[in-house]
């Protein structure tokens, strides 16, 4: 279905307008994204492609769009995509977050347990607030993430309570986040895991895993169709490799029955290269990446999601994958972001344009490691709903 509005013309004696034209002159199209590199692996593109969009829509993804726009952006040595879908952030923590990550291409986010049963409510607040799609995961424990760990008490994880946070945010809280590393949990990580599914019902729960109590494959048991698993590449003691370096049959078996498996970058004992290469070696890729970003995420190791994603290039990961990873993957997780994730005429112009340099460039893990890679990927310009996102 074409969503092309069919203006007459009224400015056809007028010369041809680079950039922002007056609004008074009725264009075909409100925006046009030339000649970029567009990789929309929902649809299979990958080529040098015109984005057109009119009405908050994509209206045309065609090489050489005829018509005028309102607004023109040159993508030429650029990579346009769907605008980037990050599901493990902690955006919701401040109002200041989803505005700073929109700018990156983040054009939908997940807060993933930022808030429990005692502070979901400010973090529904912001996500409700953000100029794009927002949503949010309330952790089992009913501080949130706590420092010191939530789960050593396991009086905070009440599953009525948690249904409850659930029923009064149902606009924006669309699952459930469970930490269960041991320093979060103590022995409590199994239990705490099944009242994360009590609570969730037919919701997707996340489970942040790495350095866990048991062993993965006991928490991996416990997960459902269409669950996550983020911080896939930590290193144990209990990560996803046997003391060989193998990875365990049950996380492929995992796969296989629909969990998805998510990078989460953090800061703190999330990944290390070694785990990373390791598992790649054996064909064990992301399904889903994300940063676990926060507003200090700038001087970390984060940086942004296009520079995570840059982090699989140097792996070999095949860039329409990664760009799949960040874009439909991601919103096949959660239906709350079923439109997105696609360039699609119809669909929500949500864009992100980035540019992949080539030089010299150090990537880091969680452990201080660093490797060197040859392409990164950086945010150049983000279109939300069809219009550009100022950069400053
Ligand atoms: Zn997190």
């Amino acid at each position: 279905m074409m969503n092309r509005r069919q203006f007459v013309c009224v400015a056809a004696a007028s010369p041809v307008l680079l950039g922002r034209a007056p609004k008074a002159l009725a264009a075909t199209y409100d925006l046009i994204i030339r000649g970029g590199r567009v990789i929309d692996p929902s649809v299979g593109i990958d080529a040098i492609r015109d984005v057109a969009v009119a009405g908050g829509k994509i209206a045309a993804v065609e090489a050489n769009i005829a018509g005028d726009a309102t607004e023109t952006i040159d993508a030429r040595n650029k990579i346009v995509t769907p605008g980037l879908i990050d599901i493990h952030t902690h955006a919701g923590r401040s109002k200041e977050g989803p505005p700073m990550c929109l700018r990156d291409g983040v054009t939908g986010w997940v807060d993933a347990g930022s808030g429990g049963v005692d502070n979901i409510d400010a973090v529904a607040a912001v996500a409700r607030e953000a100029p794009q799609i927002g949503r949010c995961l309330v952790n089992i424990a009913r501080t949130g993430v706590a420092p010191s760990g939530e789960l050593h008490d396991l009086n905070r994880a009440s599953v009525d309570l948690a249904r409850g946070a659930i029923s009064r945010n149902r606009d924006v809280v669309i699952g459930v986040k469970a930490r269960l590393s041991a320093n979060v949990t103590g022995p409590n990580d199994l239990e705490a895991l099944r009242r994360a599914q009590t609570a969730a019902g037919d919701l997707p729960v996340m489970i942040h895993v790495g350095q866990n109590y048991s062993p993965l494959r006991a928490l991996l048991a416990l997960l459902k169709r269409g669950d996550i698993v983020t911080h896939i590449y930590a290193p144990g003691p209990h990560s996803l490799l046997d003391e060989r370096g193998r990875l365990f049959p049950e996380v492929m078996a995992a796969r296989r029955r629909g969990i998805v498996f998510d990078f989460g970058n953090g800061v703190v004992d999330h990944f290390d290269w070694d785990t990373v290469e390791k598992a790649t070696k054996q064909d064990f890729w992301p399904d889903t990446f994300s940063t676990d970003w926060n507003v200090m995420s700038r001087t970390t190791g984060v940086v942004d999601l296009p520079n995570v994603m840059s982090k699989f290039i140097m792996f070999g990961m095949p860039l329409n994958q990664i760009v799949a990873a960040a874009t439909t993957n991601a919103a096949r997780v959660f239906p709350s972001f079923d439109d997105r994730g696609t360039l699609n005429v119809g669909a929500p112009a949500d864009v992100a344009i980035m540019e992949l340099r080539e030089g010299t460039f150090e990537f880091l893990d969680n452990y201080k490691g660093t490797r060197v890679g040859r392409q990164r990927l950086f945010p150049i310009a983000t279109v939300l709903a069809g219009k550009s996102v100022p950069r400053t």
